[in-house]
């Protein structure tokens, strides 16, 4: 027997503790915006799964700090996303990110 794999991303309503059907939503989790459920009767609100730990590798990469050395290819300067990253943002090879000087020390990437 084969166990079927379930895409929760399809999930536009999932049961809630009170009975009711919880509706796919933006839910307010700490500081983000990220996917999830409220409910319709109670609004009891829940988050995604894969939201949820996106949140706990942000917050841990902010605490901890990702340092990372400038190469060269050709004249160009190169600064080397980590893996982690990456797959955090979802950046793949070929994806377009914006910059935006800040100040003399940092400057901001944009994920379009
Ligand atoms: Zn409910």
């Amino acid at each position: 027997m084969s166990a079927k794999q379930v895409d929760i991303n399809k999930w536009e309503e999932i049961p809630c503790e009170c009975g009711a059907m919880a509706s796919r939503s933006t839910v307010r989790y700490r500081d983000y915006d990220v996917r999830g459920w409220i409910c319709k009767k109670c609004k009891k609100e829940y988050i995604h799964p894969e939201d949820s730990l996106k949140i706990s590798k942000l917050e841990a990469l902010k605490k901890s700090r990702v340092r990372v050395k400038i190469r060269t290819v050709g004249q160009s300067l190169v600064i080397t996303l980590p893996k982690v990253i990456a797959e955090l943002y979802g950046l793949e090879k070929g994806e377009t990110v914006e910059l935006s000087p800040e100040n003399m020390k940092k400057i901001e990437i944009e994920i379009q």
